[in-house]
């Protein structure tokens, strides 16, 4: 287990990887009602997801400029393989090599892992021109994207999708949203709820993810504002260290 190579075998430690390596931290801020455990099932399986996620890469041109600069090397990071648009640059992310176009997860072997540190026919990524975004929610998604990676807290999946449908409905009353945007907003959150019946094998290319990150975004344009509010309510915001220290427990 990879887990235990890195010296990380224990509940916590192990979970904290997950949450700061994986994408599984896209379900695990938004446990079960009643769930104490970070993650929904065991953990033996685990290889799987370190391999999986590794297949899917994007590139934000600005943050390799950053890394060489900074630290001599470029490193991949988790988010670009799930987001359009880099959350600290606006950078459009690349899926093609930006030399000879071709799709990176095929460039040569491993994924084209190997694009950031060897180049391609001669070139550099570094040497390449960036693009801007200019869909302003696309910023907004990656934005909330990487705060759910980076959550520090855990509010249940149950509540968070009540409080969003009663913030829907309170903007439509008042003429803030339109008839249909509350509509696609509450298929949206009926889409959302597959966050349930999600496993460690679990990523957001799986939809449930983006489907609520898109309702978070127009009805509250951050993941900090939206725990600003729910904290004003009854609904609890748990600490994601306490959910980390805890083993999951079979509950049926
Ligand atoms: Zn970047
Ligand atoms: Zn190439």
């Amino acid at each position: 287990m990879i887990a235990d190579l890195l010296g990380r075998a224990d509940t916590y430690e192990f979970n904290r990887l997950l949450h700061e390596h994986t994408s599984y931290s896209q379900v695990g801020v938004f446990p079960d009602f009643g769930q104490s455990s970070y993650t929904r099932c065991n953990y033996q399986d685990s290889e799987t997801r370190f391999e999986t996620e590794s297949q899917r890469v994007g590139i934000c041109i600005d943050c390799v400029k950053e890394d060489i600069e900074s630290l001599g090397f470029p490193y991949w990071r988790r988010d670009h393989r799930y987001v359009e648009v880099c959350a600290k640059h606006n950078t459009i992310l690349l899926r093609q090599c930006p030399i000879c176009r071709h799709d990176i997860r095929y460039h040569r072997q491993g994924y084209g892992h190997d694009l950031l540190w060897v180049g391609c026919k001669g070139s550099y990524v570094h040497q390449c021109e960036p693009t801007k975004n200019p869909h302003e929610y696309k910023l907004t998604f990656a934005r909330i994207f990487a705060e759910i990676g980076e959550s520090k807290f855990a509010v249940d999946l149950e509540s968070v999708i009540e409080h969003l449908a009663g913030q829907a409905n309170k903007m439509a009353l008042e003429g803030s949203i339109s008839e249909e945007e509350l509509m696609a907003i509450n298929w949206r959150l009926k889409n959302s709820k597959g966050i349930t019946d999600t496993w460690l094998k679990y990523r957001p290319d799986d939809r449930y993810s983006h489907n609520i990150i898109e309702v978070i975004a127009m009805l509250y344009g951050s993941f900090a504002a939206l725990l600003d509010s729910l904290r004003q309510t009854d609904k609890l915001v748990r600490n994601i260290d306490d959910l980390m220290r805890v083993e999951y427990q079979d509950r049926y």
